[in-house]
């Protein structure tokens, strides 16, 4: 049976009055039609959000059993997120393994009113101790210290992993995952800017949360910022919650980068949408207060607290276009882990959809069969 909507549809280049029809979960239909009054005067209907990094959401930890999965998909959902990744930080080395089997066992039972994984994210523990951010540090592993077995243990549904160039290792590694359509993600790294370049040459198609965790934009000292700015081929993740990056410098991004190479990802802890409080991140103790979370005792951020909504809205608040903000949260995504069924309101393609007031809250989501009301949060 097909269902019509009518809206202003957030578009690639812009948001135009107009109707989709859904079919069977798939987009049968997407007709703009400036002159439709109708729809002008309806909700704004967006691609649902895809998150590629995202360690948890309202209370639930990407790295619990099925029962957390669950939760954390239902959570995303109802933030406008029809598709993520479950994210680990680093883990020890033998508990990689147990992570990688939990989300590959859970994922064809994952819940249909719930986001939709489509595999997992490593962030770690090929890390640069010198740039850990929030992992624990005698966790950190160089490529070069894990056997062929053990690297081939977490391939099967692995989708995007941070890896720091520089380390004994990395380029084979990057080298071997590009081989495997892995997006091999650089970040959490001291690399110079040759050794970023190196990163990129080798096949490494992005970049974990730019300017956080790597050497900024020094004009004497470039390093992995400038040789992501400056390539235009390569993806970049921005955690738009004006903690992680001030915004004045998301135009900057936002002017360098293709428009079709910005990746807007959460990196979000367990405790997000949750009250101010403690909690935890890859066995490191945290504290949520006014939004900002960091690490229990120190200045060190330790995630975000926001979902891709909040995300986009900021970069509109900021002086975006609508249209680029939602791109950058669902088309770029998609793209970047090659899931060409998803991310645009395009015939042919899911109908995973998010409806947003004038205010972009989250009215509510579907993903092709029915709706579920969104958290509408400010
Ligand atoms: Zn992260």
């Amino acid at each position: 049976m097909a269902t019509e909507l009518r809206g202003r549809l957030v578009l690639a280049d812009g948001v135009v009055p107009g109707r989709l029809v859904i079919e069977d979960g798939w987009l049968r239909a997407v007709d703009p039609d400036p002159a439709d009054a109708t729809a002008a005067g309806g909700p704004i209907l967006a691609p649902g959000f895809i998150d590629v990094h995202v360690h948890g959401w309202g209370g639930h930890d990407a790295t619990g059993d099925a029962a957390a999965l669950d939760g954390m998909a239902r959570a995303l959902l109802r933030q406008g997120v029809t598709t993520f990744l479950p994210t680990a930080p680093t883990l020890a080395e033998d508990q990689l393994p147990g992570f990688a089997d939990r989300v590959r066992s859970w994922m064809p039972h994952a819940p249909a009113d719930g986001a939709e994984p489509l595999g997992f994210n490593l962030e770690g523990p090929f890390l640069a101790p010198s740039r850990k951010g929030a992992h624990d540090p005698a966790l950190l592993r160089a490529p070069a210290a894990f056997t062929d077995d053990q690297v081939s243990a977490l391939l099967d549904g692995l989708r995007v992993m941070t890896i720091a160039p520089e380390l004994p290792g990395a380029i084979e590694l990057i080298r071997k995952l590009a081989a495997l359509g892995i997006a091999a993600s650089m970040g959490h790294s001291a690399a110079t800017l040759e050794e970023a370049r190196a990163g990129y040459l080798a096949g490494a198609v992005t970049t974990t949360h730019l300017f956080n965790a790597m050497t900024g934009v020094d004009h004497r000292q470039p390093g992995l910022a400038v040789a992501a700015l400056a390539d235009d081929a390569v993806y970049v993740e921005l955690i738009a919650d004006r903690n992680h990056v001030h915004p004045a410098l998301w135009p900057l991004v936002l002017r360098t980068k293709p428009a079709d190479r910005l990746v807007l990802v959460s990196d979000a802890l367990p405790l997000a949408g949750m009250p101010d409080g403690p909690g935890w991140i890859g066995g490191l103790a945290c504290e949520v207060r006014d939004g900002r979370a960091t690490l229990a005792g120190t200045d060190t951020l330790a995630g975000s607290v926001i979902a891709l909504d909040t995300a986009v809205r900021n970069l509109v608040d900021e002086g975006t276009e609508l249209a680029a903000a939602v791109l950058a949260a669902s088309a770029n995504p998609a793209s970047l882990l090659g899931a060409t069924d998803r991310g645009r309101l395009e015939p042919g393609r899911r109908a995973h959809v998010v409806e947003l007031d004038d205010a972009l809250r989250v009215r509510r989501v579907t993903r092709g069969d029915g709706w579920i009301e969104g958290a509408g949060r400010a």
